[in-house]
């Protein structure tokens, strides 16, 4: 609901209930920044579920944004220790972190220990805001490239992208940046846990950290591959996900639960299953060029041979997109 629709409908409802005095005074208080009539409506509870010791997820919907959702899409994680609590990623706004934090709080009174962002899609980071307001100063982490992108206004872009697909489900949230980095090969040592961050230059993302934590044998893959679900790729590389993900499994030996971010968590075969599409889809595209087909007269061939994902989220919306994309990458390779 945009915020102009929710301020009048407050407006109407309270003019019959208050007399005069007391509406000048909420009038009065309208003219201040955002008021709580302004606030989109609580998220309501989801389930958390405990994937590896002591780490428990919150599986959004796998769907994009919608009214119906609030934005509720992604996959929030959080680990508890000895000490206090360790947040990877917070959602698509502040009802959402807040709905996270009762998940927290019915499990422990101990503070945030650390919140980590795995990259600058706004689904991942506008939660934050409520991590904050329950721990202040508490230490968000994201990889530079996430820090300067918000700087150049991501933030801004991300809150305007949410409250239009959720239609006004997300207002009230204020995008609160990470305050410190992490690049690849960083580790970070918190309540007990080695958290090692792996970056790769252009993946889903330009942004994007995976995160290891040995102890409790978990792999945070972030959106670089997803299980039963196909995501945007604007502002990514198919190439440089395809050297990540195979490079990341070499890379990281301690990992049996593997945490996407939209999806269920599995083991590796995420991994292999997402490279199935992407390859797929890379091969097809090389091939047709190779024939002297445009990006949309491939595109009946490619749906065809990729039919195995046809039903995964996402799919209708992003193949034509994916396939012009690729055909870029591929034409660039061919000079
Ligand atoms: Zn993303």
């Amino acid at each position: 609901m945009p915020i102009k629709t929710i301020h009048r409908r407050f407006r109407r409802q309270h003019t019959r209930q208050f007399g005069p005095r007391v509406l000048a005074t909420l009038v009065l208080l309208f003219i201040g920044p955002l008021s709580a009539g302004e606030r989109g409506p609580k998220v309501p509870d989801a389930v958390a579920q405990e994937v590896a010791p002591g780490v428990f997820t919150l599986f959004g919907e796998i769907n994009h944004p919608t009214p119906e959702n609030q934005g509720f899409m992604a996959n929030s994680t959080f680990i508890l220790t000895d000490e206090g609590v360790v947040v990877i990623d917070t959602g698509s706004s502040v009802q959402i972190g807040e709905m996270l934090l009762r998940q927290i709080r019915a499990r422990t009174d101990k503070p945030l220990l650390a919140v980590l962002n795995t990259h600058v899609h706004g689904d991942h980071w506008l939660g934050n805001q409520a991590m904050v307001a329950d721990t202040p100063g508490v230490p968000i982490y994201g990889h530079p490239q996430m820090l300067a992108l918000i700087e150049q206004g991501a933030g801004a872009q991300w809150y305007d992208i949410m409250m239009n697909a959720t239609d006004g489900a997300i207002a009230g949230t204020e995008p609160v940046p990470p305050t410190q980095t992490l690049d690849d090969g960083d580790s970070l040592s918190v309540g007990g846990l080695t958290i090692r961050a792996h970056h790769y230059p252009e993946v889903h993302s330009t942004s994007d950290l995976m995160f290891e934590i040995p102890e409790r044998g978990v792999l945070f893959l972030a959106d670089n591959a997803n299980n039963g679900r196909i995501v945007r790729m604007d502002d990514g590389s198919f190439r440089g996900s395809l050297e990540a993900l195979e490079d990341i499994k070499s890379r990281v030996t301690t990992a049996e639960v593997l945490i996407p971010g939209h999806g269920p968590v599995g083991d590796w075969s995420i991994v292999d299953d997402y490279v199935g599409y992407l390859g797929g889809l890379y091969e097809a595209v090389a091939e047709f060029y190779d024939e002297g087909l445009s990006d949309f007269e491939m595109k009946p061939a490619i749906s065809e041979r990729l039919s195995a994902y046809a039903d995964w989220p996402g799919f209708e919306g992003e193949l034509g997109k994916h396939i012009s994309l690729v055909y870029l990458e591929v034409e660039e390779e061919a000079f």
